[in-house]
């Protein structure tokens, strides 16, 4: 037989399969791990096929050097998925296959944890012990009885308490047995085995599951608002499938991870439950992923990456919280984890929810159009109302004379939320790393002329950007429309707002969580468990605050600058502002003391907060969508970027330029099909010493083909020491 073997050779432009003869491992199959002679060197690949004839002449065919597992570490169902992925993403077998595995293990670095085991041979157990211990090896004696009580137990345990000599003797002699086995390292959360009993089901959850249990092999859409309970509805379906002796999946953002959420999990489903995040050792990663191979644990939860955990006979996928940007992977292998789940419950003929309060336009659009089933919850389990939200116009403020960061109606709220000695959040809305202008006194927003979305400005160059179109624009220094010198760039930080809460309030604990004091492993947990317990009243932080935690004593959320994500250079900008304000003001008012929002914003009347304030998603979609259509922008039409990026800036120039002109050439006569097409610098010109350009194209019909068609360009061009990427629908342009 002949193997069709991908060699794993990092940072190369090999992605060529190559054949080797196998016949000296008759067991080996399509999915196992190898080592096959390369070059001059031994190497590791994956047998991705096998098959009966080669066209390598007999001489020059090498033989598999040794076959590195006893089973396939990638097993037929994600071998599909694979080739999906090469083939709908563009991208090599061998950066998708690594994406299946620990990667330690790649590395040889993580091996099974073993440990020795001692028990009393067998033929030594009922035998009178004068015939083999003497009566003065008191310490042999104790060792033997000990061990013939309990029953085996670990070398090192025994050591501790007993002469480690008298063991070795005993071992020696072939009275004690001593025998590797292997351990893994789960990682508990809390007493796994004391499971919980489910909650009594609301009207509105049975109705929920009724519904989706009435559905197979279908992309569900769970639209249930923050509170409604999805959770207790997720687990049913899951113990559901459990019943069916299938296996259940469920993705939840990175950030959501919380002991909280594992725990719920695991005293549910006790040892049945995997986890895979990021905070795993290698060790304990490793070996959930092979509890999860050998099918001793049937439920997956993890974050984004676990899409590709080797479960197999899924009965059901879920994604939570599913508009998350982090469900789009932005670096190499790019990919969209709701395609990639949805490949894998087609394969296995399950149903896949994506569940959120606050659905993308993309999947709500699908809902509506019959793509996917809509399931909805709407109302709060504890048929509380959704917290109060409060407008307040910030311009008005600084007309009033107010140049603080706070309003003069978040002050006094915060005053009486700290006298009642209750909890408040204060959110600071921040993303990415680039900055819009703004007139402080009007509101008045700078925007691209061609494409309505708002620029960016770039301190190095001084300018105002576009980054869909490339535009460029000079930097204002008074308003045009209201002629105001009061022109605002830059973010509010988090740091600022905890210094002055602390001046205000200095018998107040006060806990900040951003990107720079949650750098260490445990960080975020750590902040957010101590703000639990109470040992701080107010948590000030960004986007890292808003999901899924549950906090009883949070009657306060102020959002300091709801406008950032708004005017983010973006035609998302507007949907990622509902969600996350919608998500904050959610973390008010969870428990039975009623909730309050305070949201300040220099676009009081921009029609995306009325929406919210009347937790109005329905009438937001409606004209969320009207808007896409007109403007052609996703579902509407497909964004392509084809990324260049070297070292050299000339040769980065040359490969975009050979690629454009490819495609001029291949689009004419399809003006109908195409909205926008353009080369340009990338809005970041370089990173990590690397020169960056772009082509941007929109592509409003026959999307598959065109891509398709950009795809065979790009193949065409690309040279080593030139990296070319292409995204679709990206989340960020810069
Ligand atoms: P969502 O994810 O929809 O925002 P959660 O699943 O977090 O909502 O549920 C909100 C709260 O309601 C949680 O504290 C949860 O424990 C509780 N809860 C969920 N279902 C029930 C139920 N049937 N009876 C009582 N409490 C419930
Ligand atoms: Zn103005
Ligand atoms: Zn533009």
């Amino acid at each position: 037989m002949i193997a069709q073997v991908i060699v794993d050779i990092s940072n190369s432009e090999v992605d060529r399969v190559f054949d080797y003869a196998i016949d000296d491992f008759p067991d080996a199959k399509e999915g196992f791990r190898v080592m096959v002679p390369f070059g001059r060197m031994n190497i590791e690949g994956y047998i991705v096929q096998l098959k009966d004839r080669t066209d390598c002449p007999p001489e020059k065919l090498k033989k598999i050097a040794s076959v590195l597992d006893p089973y396939p570490v990638i097993n037929e169902e994600l071998m599909q998925v694979c080739r999906f992925m090469v083939d709908k993403y563009h991208l090599r077998m061998v950066d998708v296959l690594r994406l299946c595995l620990p990667s330690q293990m790649r590395t040889g670095k993580v091996k099974e944890l073993t440990i020795k085991i001692a028990a009393v041979s067998d033929e030594y157990k009922d035998k009178d012990t004068s015939e083999f211990i003497r009566p003065s090896a008191v310490a042999q004696m104790e060792i033997y009885n000990h061990l013939l009580q309990s029953g085996p137990l670990p070398v090192t345990e025994l050591c501790k308490e007993f002469s480690a000599s008298a063991l070795r003797n005993l071992i020696s002699r072939g009275i004690v047995v001593a025998k590797e086995e292997g351990r893994m390292r789960t990682p508990y959360i809390g007493d796994d085995d004391d499971k919980q009993p489910p909650y009594e089901l609301t009207e509105q959850q049975s109705a929920a599951l009724k519904k989706i249990q009435s559905f197979s092999n279908e992309t569900i859409l769970l639209h249930g608002v923050t509170g409604s309970g999805k959770t207790e509805v997720y687990m049913r379906c899951i113990s559901d499938v459990l019943k069916d002796n299938k296996t259940a999946m469920m993705l939840v953002p990175e950030i959501s991870l919380t002991p909280q959420v594992l725990r719920t999990f695991r005293t549910r489903f006790g040892r049945n439950v995997a986890i895979l995040h990021s905070g795993l050792s290698a060790g304990e990663r490793f070996d959930e992923w092979r509890r999860i191979l050998s099918g001793d644990a049937k439920v997956v939860v993890g974050a984004r990456s676990a899409v590709f955990a080797p479960v197999r006979n899924l009965g059901i996928i879920i994604i939570d919280e599913e508009h998350d940007p982090s469900y789009v992977s932005e670096s190499n292998p790019r990919y969209f984890t709701h395609e990639v789940a949805q490949k894998r419950a087609r394969i296995c003929g399950c149903n896949l929810i994506l569940g959120s309060a606050t659905p993308s336009i993309e999947s709500y659009y699908s809902a509506k159009t019959g793509k996917y089933k809509l399931v909805e919850m709407k109302t709060r389990v504890n048929a509380g109302p959704l917290p109060k939200i409060d407008i307040v116009d910030m311009c008005r403020e600084v007309y009033d004379g107010n140049n603080g960061l706070f309003s003069r109606l978040l002050n006094s709220k915060l005053d009486e939320c700290m006298k009642k000695g209750d909890q408040a959040i204060i959110f600071i809305n921040r993303r990415g790393y680039s900055s819009y202008m703004m007139c402080r006194s009007c509101g008045y927003v700078a925007k691209c002329v061609d494409c309505d979305v708002s620029l960016v400005y770039h301190k190095d160059e001084n300018v105002l950007k576009c980054h869909y179109c490339g535009n460029r624009y000079k930097v204002l220094d008074e308003c045009p429309v209201c002629h105001s010198e009061n022109i605002k760039r830059g973010f509010v930080g988090t740091q600022q707002v905890v210094e002055l809460l602390s001046q205000r309030y200095p018998d107040v604990g006060i806990l900040r969580m951003d990107n720079d004091t949650t750098q260490t492993k445990d960080a975020h947990l750590d902040i957010l468990s101590k703000f639990r317990q109470k040992k701080a009243h107010i948590l000030v932080g960004t986007q890292m605050i808003v999901k899924g935690h549950d906090f009883p004593d949070v009657t306060l959320v102020g959002i300091v600058d709801a406008d950032m994500s708004l005017h983010f250079a973006d035609f998302r900008a507007t949907e990622r502002t509902y969600q996350l304000i919608t998500q904050v003001a959610g973390r008010a008012g969870r428990a039975d003391k009623p909730g309050e929002v305070v949201l300040q914003t220099y676009s009081p009347r921009h029609y995306v907060y009325r929406y919210i304030v009347n937790g109005d998603y329905a009438g937001f979609y409606e004209k969320e969508i009207n808007l896409r259509e007109v403007t052609k922008y996703p579902p509407f039409s497909r964004i392509v970027r084809v990324l260049v990026s070297c070292e050299n800036e000339q040769l980065a120039h040359d490969v975009l330029k050979k690629i454009f002109d490819r495609l001029s050439g291949d689009f004419k006569g399809k003006r109908d099909s195409i909205a926008y097409f353009a080369a340009m610098k990338s809005p970041v010109k370089r990173i990590s010493n690397k020169y960056r350009v772009q082509i941007l194209v929109r592509i409003v019909r026959d999307e598959e083909n065109i891509t398709r068609q950009i795809y065979e360009a790009v193949d065409e061009y690309t040279i080593p020491k030139v990296s070319v990427f292409v995204e679709i629908n990206p989340n960020n342009l810069s």
